[in-house]
């Protein structure tokens, strides 16, 4: 099969439309969201319910996390299907701004963690919600099969009770998908997700978090008190499989791995953009028929940086085809995040040293973006983590082997 390394053509509409929702609508809200911390960007109710009568008029598709799906088709031919489109919204629209985009309703991460695990039935009766993804708690983060939170089986609901830290949208989504363990007795594979509505009285906001970047994104700590969930809402199979372990819930990975990627790809890319526009004014050109050595010292890091740049965008890409044409992607999922999460914290910093004084400046978005990159590189699995992951998969480890 050969590789077309172009933005597939049917997606380009879909591109065009994203980056002009960046331009017009997050850049110019940009900077006041990042210093109005907590406030609600109002702004964004419309452009969802925009991008909602688009994908009812079938004219485009979902431009974040709720487009994803696990494919199970089995066609052999090749296709460009929800995961490529989403990553290409995705990765446009943080060209505009990340946090914001975290921020768009309907399009959460726990979005994408409902497709990756429900059934048919929930899949309907969740649709055009908007969910946040809780795992995190204050004893648990990297190693998330160390969970605390429990659900115990009571009648027809689950009673959850634990801590969650570090909730993306948590404050603003409706529904928040929570990782609790059925049986702590019984390891990783009783690890569940259950989608609790926010409304629901044991859900308790402890508070925001104030952050270093991604200040449009409200970040939430909750407390679960005898949270009473139907048990309906357990997404997926309620079974214990010791043979499948982690893997019903780790498959969420699976998807929210190359679009946390493609956050990271357009970010970078707006580094670059602007800082080849500032070194334009100061009388520097990028040339591109003209080895890097022979150019400039800005240029030749500017050519250095958009390479580094090009091979994650392609990793991301290639990440989200295979989940799209049923390939396992696990590997090529965290080799996409790791990719990319790194280059785009270098990118965004070197954007930043290259423009000098202006680079850190507030009168330019520049210094904000690397502020935005870090986070990139640490939710979804860090740097270390997704490192730990691949040696496994490549080396035929299991977690106990290599932690
Ligand atoms: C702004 C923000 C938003 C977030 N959003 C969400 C969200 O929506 N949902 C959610 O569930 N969580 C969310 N998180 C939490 C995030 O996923 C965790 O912070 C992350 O997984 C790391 O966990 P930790 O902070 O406990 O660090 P730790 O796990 O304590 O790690 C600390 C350091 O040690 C390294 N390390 C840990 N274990 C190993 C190892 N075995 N080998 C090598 N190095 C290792 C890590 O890479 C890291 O550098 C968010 C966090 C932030 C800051």
């Amino acid at each position: 099969m050969t590789i077309n390394l172009e933005t597939p053509k049917k997606f380009k509409v879909l591109s065009e439309q994203a980056h002009t929702v960046a331009q017009e609508v997050l850049r110019p809200i940009s900077r006041h969201y990042d210093r109005a911390e907590h406030a609600y960007p109002k702004e964004l109710d419309m452009l969802a319910s925009l991008i909602d009568g688009m994908n009812e008029s079938g004219s485009t598709l979902g431009a974040g996390a709720s487009g994803v799906k696990s494919s199970a088709s089995t066609e052999t031919q090749n296709r460009n299907g929800s995961n490529m489109s989403s990553a290409i919204g995705v990765m446009e629209t943080c060209w505009g701004d990340v946090g914001l985009v975290l921020s768009m309703p309907r399009q959460g991460l726990g979005n994408a963690a409902i497709a990756a695990v429900a059934n048919e039935e929930q899949l309907l009766r969740y649709e055009g919600s908007w969910a946040a993804m809780a795992i995190t708690e204050p004893e648990s983060g990297s190693d998330s099969a160390s969970i605390r939170t429990t659900a115990i089986l009571d009648g027809d609901e689950y009673v959850l009770n634990g801590e969650k830290i570090y909730v993306t949208a948590g404050e603003r989504a409706e529904l928040v998908v929570v990782w609790a363990t059925l049986d702590p007795k019984q390891g990783r594979a009783a690890i569940k997700s259950f989608v609790v509505e926010r409304s629901n009285p044991g859900m308790i906001l402890d508070r925001l978090e104030h952050k270093l970047g991604i200040r449009a994104s409200d970040t939430a700590a909750f407390r679960l008190e005898n949270c009473r969930v139907p048990k309906e809402d357990l997404l997926g199979t309620p079974e214990i499989d010791m043979k499948r372990s982690f893997a019903g819930v780790m498959k969420t990975f699976d998807n929210t791995r190359p679009l946390v990627a493609a956050m990271a790809v357009g970010v970078a890319q707006a580094s670059l953009d602007r800082t080849r526009e500032l070194l334009t004014e100061a009388g520097i050109e990028v040339d591109y028929d003209r080895p890097a050595h022979s150019q400039p010292a800005a240029a030749a890091a500017l050519l250095e940086l958009e390479s580094d740049l090009e091979a994650a965008r392609l990793m991301m890409m290639e990440a989200a085809w295979m989940a799209d044409n049923s390939k396992p992607n696990s590997l090529h999922a965290s080799m996409s995040k790791a990719k990319a999460g790194r280059v785009g914290v270098d990118i965004s910093l070197r954007c930043v040293e290259l423009c000098g004084s202006l680079g850190y400046d507030e009168s330019e978005l520049l210094e904000k973006w690397a502020r935005d990159a870090k986070i990139l590189d640490i939710f979804e699995g860090t740097q270390q983590i997704q490192q730990l992951i691949i040696a496994r998969l490549l080396l035929k480890k299991t977690s106990a082997d290599l932690r």
